[in-house]
């Protein structure tokens, strides 16, 4: 599975382990667009329902131990340094919520000074934690200075449009769909893409139009679905997706939102990323100190 995705895993000081992950995104090659999805805290205390990564919590990552995770991934790559693809997506997003880093901002400033020559794409995936303004406002400031002439991919998880859901699905306070609307309404630029509503549809978790177009401007936020992935929290928490008890719902629902005149990505994903554990949600710690293992995920770790 060398060429689809590789997941690393590392052992910081205090015996902190962390994962990250290179890959190419089929059909595109790595000469086109190559993605790297760093951790940014070491475990993650929000402990999403279908998430392994909340298996533990062993504090936030330094700028430097982030960067090291780049760095590696490009030494591994390309030995000589010579990064060649035409787009290096950096995603902060495999273990931990990053708006809980404030390192991630000064990770963010390094990049293009680092890699001056190459068309960067940063991706920050956050489920919009409450408390964490600092972080929102300095995120704003970066995409609108640093990032001012590049793309930025913005993405709030939120899963579903059911307030008391999605408080059950990610279990810590956060913000409301007014202040995330806020929030992204600022990280917009025009020109560039939109702003991403995530949804890892759960069956029993409605996605309702009504309430997307009373809080996020079509014009300015995107949807983007995905099926929930095979996880041991899934399964300790007997969550199902969407796309299983429902599949043959799906395209209706995707008319509708079209309808209503958003964006739609559905994002299945690889298969075969499910095995390695490269995929959302996953973390291969938690399957190594498993007794049960799940045979749909992780086989071939
Ligand atoms: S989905 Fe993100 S925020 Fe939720 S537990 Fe996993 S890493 Fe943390």
């Amino acid at each position: 599975m060398d060429n689809l995705s590789k997941v690393f895993i590392a052992e910081l000081e205090e015996g902190r382990l962390i994962e990250f992950v290179e890959s190419v995104q089929p059909p595109r090659k790595i000469s086109e667009k190559w993605v790297l999805i760093i951790s940014t805290l070491a475990g993650c205390p929000v402990k999403c329902l279908m998430c392994d990564a909340g298996y533990y919590f062993k504090g936030k990552l330094s700028k430097e131990e982030m960067i090291a995770q780049i760095e590696y991934l490009v030494k591994d790559k390309f030995p000589s340094s010579e990064i060649k693809t035409e787009m290096l997506k950096i995603q902060f997003a495999r273990l931990g919520e990053p708006a809980m880093n404030i390192n991630v901002i000064d990770v963010l400033k390094w990049l293009p000074v680092r890699y001056e020559d190459i068309n960067i794409l940063p991706s920050v995936s956050s489920i919009a934690p409450k408390g964490f303004d600092l972080f929102f406002e300095k995120l704003i400031e970066v995409r609108q200075n640093l990032y001012s002439d590049k793309d930025f991919q913005m993405q709030f998880s939120i899963h579903t449009t059911d307030v008391e859901k999605r408080n059950k699905i990610i279990p810590v306070r956060k913000m409301t769909f007014e202040e995330m609307a806020v929030i992204g309404k600022k990280m917009y630029k025009n020109g560039f893409r939109k702003i991403a509503l995530n949804f890892a549809l759960m069956k029993d978790s409605p996605l309702e139009v009504s309430v997307l177009k009373k809080y996020f401007s079509p014009e300015l936020f995107m949807l983007k679905i995905t099926p929930v992935n095979p996880t041991y929290s899934k399964l300790r928490n007997e969550v199902e997706s969407f796309f299983n008890a429902y599949e043959e719902d799906k395209n209706y629902l995707i008319d509708e939102i079209k309808s209503a005149g958003y964006d739609v990505i559905l994002s299945i994903g690889e298969k075969d990323e499910n095995l390695v554990g490269s995929n959302c949600g996953q973390f291969i710690v938690s399957h190594l100190n498993n007794d049960y293992k799940l045979c749909d995920g992780y086989t071939n770790v």
